[in-house]
């Protein structure tokens, strides 16, 4: 029992404080206890220990860190993908070895696949760039129309010096504005966006797969370990029912049988449990993608979404008929704000409203020049604010679109298949 016990408080420790620091900033976890664990992880806990460290040494320990820190969280650098690659090498070559002898054929063909997909689609999913670059821009910003509320057209990056495409958005950490980008993944040292998406569902998928095998087959190898222990084969030969081992065992007793077998068979075993418990995170994350692709949204415009919510919940958001708007508001230049019929997107499919975010809460002003000389006579050119009325309240977030969502299915389609 100890040592399942200490293996287990380990390794769900380890687990729990990687998810908090990676993904307590998501905004699904925003104001749960999650959100709080990572800030007191990543902002309280180093506060306190740099005022230690200024009594201490001067904030000699605090500066080596930061930059160290910076380092690790603001350029690209492989640390995490060879942990994650380790991670699956060690546990295989711990567990496959040990267990060979007592497999089956199918399991010794099965194996090897489950062992190789995970790897080949993180080699995918690391070495595919969506970055976009001065020779694809032009094409890019033909892929996905302007919704004029996550995205609008005019803005331009100021790193990369171009357009901002719909769906794209500029990573700090590689340096370049990635093609409809998810989110950077630091599993895989690499943006996940438009062209490796499908890499990295796939690779979701394989390691998910991997997990919930390697879960099994321990179990049953395990388990059949105990079946010979305490009911050996000559026991029940010729006898019609077969004896379970765990027959008429009490929960403490079983427990302890279980302990004996991961002690005895600690490579299996420890591997097992890891498997065990790493298992719902990958499908955690498998099935938050299948949502965001059934919405139609990627990380980041899940989060800017979330922002819209908030916003017209404090009554910030106004919107208008862009057909409307055009009047005053007409297209861009086209290398700016692609025509709808060179958007590659399906026709129609088009944003109808114009959405604002109003910082003061009060309808847009519609800037109308008039000569004030005509009203008063002194000939002076005055600006005159108006309140510009094409504009209404958005009440909820039911009233806006999302044009990227064309149903399950097309969504699906998109994502895998409509790449660079
Ligand atoms: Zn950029
Ligand atoms: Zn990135």
């Amino acid at each position: 029992m100890g040592v399942i016990r200490t293996i287990a408080v380990v390794i769900l420790s380890i687990s729990f404080v990687v998810f908090v620091a990676l993904f307590g900033r998501l905004p699904a976890f925003r104001r749960t206890p999650v959100a709080f664990l990572h800030r007191l992880l990543l902002k309280h806990i180093p506060n306190a220990f740099g005022v230690l460290d200024e009594r201490l040494t001067g904030r000699r320990v605090s500066r080596s860190l930061a930059r160290t820190g910076d380092y690790l969280m603001n350029e690209k650098h492989p640390l995490v993908l060879v942990f994650f690659l380790l991670l699956q090498i060690i546990g295989e070559v711990l567990f496959i070895p040990a267990s060979w002898d007592r497999l089956g054929v199918s399991q010794k063909i099965v194996i090897p696949c489950l062992v190789a997909a995970p790897l080949w689609f993180l080699y995918l999913s690391a070495t595919t760039s969506s970055n976009i670059t001065p020779a694809n821009h032009a094409a890019c910003m033909r892929i996905y129309p302007y919704d004029f509320a996550l995205f609008h057209p005019g803005y331009f990056c100021s790193t990369c010096h171009f357009a901002k495409p719909a769906r794209s958005k500029h990573c700090g950490i590689c340096k370049a504005c990635v093609q409809k980008q998810d989110h950077h993944c630091i599993w895989i040292n690499n943006c996940v966006g438009r062209n490796n998406y499908i890499w990295f569902i796939l690779l979701l998928v394989s390691i998910a797969m991997l997990l919930a095998y390697g879960t099994q087959l321990g179990y049953v190898l395990l388990d059949g370990r105990l079946q010979e222990r305490f009911v050996p084969a000559a026991l029940t030969r010729g006898s019609l029912t077969a004896k379970r081992w765990s027959t008429k065992m009490g929960w403490g007793e079983f427990w302890h049988c279980w302990a004996w077998a991961i002690s005895v068979e600690w490579r299996i075993g420890a591997v097992m449990m890891l498997a065990f418990m790493s298992f719902p995170l990958a499908v955690g994350f498998l099935v938050y993608h299948v949502y965001l692709i059934w919405a139609g949204m990627t990380t980041n415009e899940s989060g800017k979404w979330t922002d819209w919510k908030e916003d017209i919940e404090d009554e910030m958001v106004y919107k208008a008929r862009i057909s409307e708007l055009r009047e005053t508001y007409p297209p861009l230049p086209e290398d700016v704000e692609p025509r709808d019929q060179d958007v590659s997107w399906p026709a129609g499919v088009r944003a109808k409203w114009w959405l604002v975010r109003m910082e003061d809460g009060r309808k847009p002003i519609l800037r109308s020049r008039v000569k004030e000389g005509e009203e008063e006579g002194d000939g002076m050119e005055q600006h005159r604010e108006v309140v510009d009325e094409r504009w209404a309240k958005v009440e909820s977030l039911k009233e806006v679109e999302n044009v990227y969502d064309l149903g399950f299915w097309e969504n699906l389609k998109d994502s895998m298949f409509n790449r660079g």
